[in-house]
Formats: C-alpha cells, structure tokens, sequence
C-alpha cells in the first residue's frame, strides 16, 4: 500500500514539496489540502494584481493535479477545532503516515508605538488580500489617501507603493477589479512617502522592483536621504539615484523615499494626522502630516496552528522535522523570508528527508487518507471543482481584464459543486 502524504496548504512550499515529493518517493499519494477551495495561496493572494507574470507559475503547479497524480481537498481547515477548523491536526496524522503543514504566515507584525489603531492606518496583510479579492477581506473598505505614508522597505512595500500610485489605464492587464481601481481613483492621492528604518544601501526591496516605479505614467519622484555617490556603487543606491527628479512638474502625485527613519508615534484623535519619525540615535526628528498610513513590516503567525510550540519542541527545527510523521515548510517552518523560487530548494531538501525517514521507518501503508476526509465531510472540494471556479472567473471579461475573481467563498462553492452537464 503507498503511503498517504497530506501537505497542508496549497501555497508555493506545498505545491514544490508535492513536486519533491513525487519525485523522492517512489510509493506515495500526496494530497494538497487548503482552507480555500482554490489552490496556490499568496500567488493568488498575495502577489500583486499586476504581476501577472509572476503568478503565471500556478502553470507550472497546475501539472501537479493534472499529470502527477497529487490530489486537491479544499476547503478544509485544519487546527483547533474551537476556532472554527474542520479538523484538528490530531485527527489529520491518525489518517495520513505523513503529514506536513506548509500553512503560511498570514498576520502582519505591528510596530507596536501610539495611534498604530487608529483609523487611517491599514496593515499590508489586508490591504494586498482585499486588492487581490481575498473572501476573508471582502468587507474592508480602504479610504486611503490624499497624503499616504508607508512603514517599510521591502518588495510588499513597494508592491503597495506601484498600486496606489498607478493611474487607471495603468491597471490593463491585471486582474485588479474595477470596484478597487474606482475606488483608488475615488479620493485621488497626492503624495506617497515611503519610510525605511535602514540606510538605502541596506533596504531590503529588490531593486528590479524599484527600477519598474520609473515607469509609472504620473509621479514624480523624490529620494531623501541618499548618501555622496561612490564608483562602485551598490546597485540599490544606484537604482534609487536613477529614480531622482524623475516626473514632470504637472504630475499627479509625488512619492518620497526617506531612509534612516524609525517611526515612534502616528499622531491623531480618531483617525491617523501625521506620523511621527525619529533617526535610530535619537539625533533628529521629523514630523509627516499624513491621512492613511499603510504598515508593511513583515509578517507572523496569526496563532490557528501553535506554531511556536511546534517549533520549540521539534525534533529538528531547521530540517522542518515536528515529530515522527510531522514536518513543516515554507513561510510557516523558516518565517516569512523568501520569494515564491526560494522555497524550491527548502522542499527539495524537505522531500529528501520525509523520504527517508519513511525509508527508515517503513509504516503500515494502511492509513485511509483522503478517503476517510471524503466521508466525513461533505462540504470538501476538489481540483475539478477549483477548474470550474477559474473557467467561471476567466469567462467573458472586458478586453483589459485577466479575471474577475469571486469574493466569496459561497459563490466559489456554488461554481465548484456545479454539475460539469448543467453548463
Ligand atoms: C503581499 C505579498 C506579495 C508577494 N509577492 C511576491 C512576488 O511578487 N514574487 C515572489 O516571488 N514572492 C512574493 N511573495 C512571497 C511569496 O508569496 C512567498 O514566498 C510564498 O507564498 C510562501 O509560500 P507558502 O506556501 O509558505 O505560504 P502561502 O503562500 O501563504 O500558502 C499557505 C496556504 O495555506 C493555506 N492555509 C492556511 N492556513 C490553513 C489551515 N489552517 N488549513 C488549511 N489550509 C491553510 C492558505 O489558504 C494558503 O493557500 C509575496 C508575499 C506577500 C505576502
């Protein structure tokens, strides 16, 4: 009998485990469980409306389902039952002989100073999920701007940073809906700062991402904080001197870096009024008035899977090895460090190991895996279901659209469970 391998979570790390995976083993079923009834995670999720190119590796993922063999459960969370999961992680190992959570890290971290409540201050977490039609983010509104100021130097940053400062045309293409692009262009912004703690040297935004925000069609750009220029100079430096003075004069909005600054308090009553920033030696102070402040300082845990626990008590932190039959990967074992390539080699290293304790330590085989899921729970869906939600989500589009994605998962439910002759 093969072994049953369930992989929790359809991210990038699941599905280049289940890739690793397929290939280490030779006498294996991997299922690719998620709490969603679409795969891919943050490709969907998280990766920005208009990259399209980026997410086009589900492509490469899609082979999987389609050639590979690896199954797809969606809709099923996995955690404490008690805070609304379908099944506890217990219950998922007295099923599967090997079962890896590969579940992401979806909270924001805070800055942890006054007024970060306040109204006018949105988290990267969100505000990337609702722009990517999230259903858990389906009911934020974001009223941002005139004057933005964004907390953080980092590739989500400047993701966020490219999308608030595009022009509506500049959205063809993406799979952005209309309602976010009207509401972007609703209360048009004026100035975007973009604040980094770190020297521009050190920031840690790469600057391929930087060198694209001079094509934006109306912005003009102003780099603070820059140190004299040296001949062999680092290439983000010289990438941020390019983007000096670039835009004209009559553009609509002006984006600002600021290097070196460690935001100490965001001032306000109710809403956010200004943000206050000091040097990391206390030496100076500055003060920015602002309405929205959007915080993108990295990412944690959101505590549904005691994560710290798990990885206090592994038999091999850094290996990804929980306990006998339990490992973890991506975001969710090494933090939210990486790009969607990089989890590539930790699932290669991931699929060696898992591949050789199940070597080492042959099991029974007899495990009922997602047979037993398939019983008892009804509401589960599969990778048929997932084709029909992206047949209906790529359906008769305006010419400059890619998707319209649901926002729901009700409305994905109902696609998914159609029947394939009721079409
Ligand atoms: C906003 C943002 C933009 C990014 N843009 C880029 C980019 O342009 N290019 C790039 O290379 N990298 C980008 N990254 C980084 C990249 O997304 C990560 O490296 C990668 O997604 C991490 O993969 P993962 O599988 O560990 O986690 P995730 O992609 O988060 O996948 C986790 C999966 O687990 C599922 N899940 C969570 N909890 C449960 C549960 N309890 N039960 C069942 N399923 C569960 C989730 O639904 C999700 O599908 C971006 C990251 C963010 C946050």
């Amino acid at each position: 009998m093969p072994h049953k391998i369930a992989i929790v979570g359809s991210g990038p790390s699941g599905c280049y485990l289940a890739q690793a995976l397929g290939k280490a083993c030779d006498d294996a079923t991997i299922d690719l469980i998620d709490r969603l009834p679409v795969p891919y995670g943050l490709v969907r999720y998280g990766v920005a409306p208009d990259h399209q190119g980026t997410k086009a590796v589900i492509r490469q993922f899609a082979r999987l389902f389609e050639r590979e063999g690896v199954g797809f459960i969606g809709n099923l969370r996995i955690g404490d039952p008690s805070t609304g999961a379908d099944l506890s992680l217990e219950e998922l190992r007295s099923l599967y002989d090997v079962v890896v959570l590969a579940t992401g890290l979806s909270a924001d971290r805070r800055l942890g100073i006054p007024g970060e409540d306040l109204s006018g201050v949105y988290r990267s977490g969100p505000l990337t999920r609702h722009w990517n039609d999230h259903p858990d983010e389906a009911g934020l509104v974001p009223a941002l701007g005139p004057k933005v100021v964004i907390v953080g130097n980092g590739n989500v940053a400047i993701d966020i940073l490219r999308l608030l400062a595009k022009e509506a045309p500049e959205f063809a293409g993406s799979d952005l809906a209309e309602t976010h692009v009207a509401r972007l262009s609703d209360r048009p912004i004026t100035s975007i700062d973009i604040i980094g703690r770190s020297a521009p040297a050190e920031a840690k935004f790469d600057p391929v991402m930087v060198r694209e925000l001079g094509k934006l069609a109306s912005v003009r750009f102003r780099i603070e904080d820059l140190p004299p220029e040296t001949e062999d100079e680092d290439k983000r430096l010289a990438v941020l001197r390019g983007l000096q003075g670039v835009g004209n004069a009559d553009a609509s909005r002006t984006i600002t870096f600021r290097f070196g600054w460690v935001p100490t308090r965001i001032e306000g009553e109710q809403a956010a009024r200004a943000i206050r920033l000091q040097r990391p030696d206390g030496a100076d102070t500055l003060e920015l008035a602002c309405d929205s402040v959007v915080t993108a300082i990295g990412f944690a845990d959101d505590a549904s899977m005691d994560r710290e626990r798990l990885l206090i008590d592994a038999l091999d932190a850094e290996a990804g090895v929980a306990a006998p039959g339990l490992y973890l990967a991506g975001w969710f074992k090494r933090g939210p460090r990486g790009t969607i390539p990089d989890n590539r080699a930790d699932a290669q290293a991931l699929a060696k190991r898992i591949a050789a304790d199940l070597a080492a330590a042959p099991t029974a085989g007899d495990k009922p895996g997602a047979d037993a899921l398939r019983t008892r729970f009804a509401h589960i869906t599969d990778y048929a279901g997932w084709l029909r939600i992206d047949a209906a989500e790529t359906r008769d589009l305006p010419a400059d659209r890619c998707r319209r994605k649901f926002t729901s998962v009700e409305d994905m439910l109902a696609v998914a469970r159609e029947r394939p002759e009721t079409r």
